[in-house]
């Protein structure tokens, strides 16, 4: 099991990717320093931030954390497998949902009629809603886009 992770307001674009491909993830953001650590240390959470300082004083507090230097999320996501031996879950099955990490589950075509564009109901295959937040995705360029993300991910954390 991969630890439970909190993420600073930095790293907004890690969140999303990481929920993406089926890691869970807190999102703090408008947080005091002093807060973050509160919560990382009551919610037994490990920080992963882009902040030196931030990570410095975690250490000396005994808090779980990993400094990502800002790079490719492709980057921090390999640095984040190999410092915790993550095995990521097989791509599209796994996937959390990227605006609040609701768990995602397909849905058929019929069950959509009249909820999106009936163009894009036509033209797209797969379909997925949030569990959480009820958003709908569909499979289209943006999927193939994270595809290839995830294989470079998993290239660069072997
Ligand atoms: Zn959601």
């Amino acid at each position: 099991m991969p630890p439970r992770f909190l993420a600073d307001e930095m790293l907004a674009k890690l969140v999303r990717f990481m929920r993406v491909m089926g890691l869970p993830v807190r999102h703090l953001e408008g947080k005091s320093d002093s807060s973050i650590l509160a919560i990382a240390k009551i919610g037994n959470f490990t920080l992963l931030t882009s902040d030196e300082e931030l990570a410095l004083r975690c250490k000396k507090r005994k808090i779980p954390s990993l400094y990502l230097p800002q790079e490719s999320v492709e980057r921090q996501l390999s640095l984040i497998i190999r410092s915790f031996g993550i095995r990521l879950p097989k791509f599209s099955s796994g996937t959390l949902c990227p605006a609040c990490g609701g768990k995602l589950l397909k849905v058929r075509k019929a069950h959509l009629i009249g909820k999106i564009y009936p163009a894009v109901l036509a033209r797209r295959r797969l379909f997925w809603r949030c569990g959480k937040c009820r958003h709908i995705y569909w499979s289209g360029t943006h999927y193939i886009r994270l595809r290839k993300a995830y294989n470079k991910v998993l290239k660069l954390s072997s």
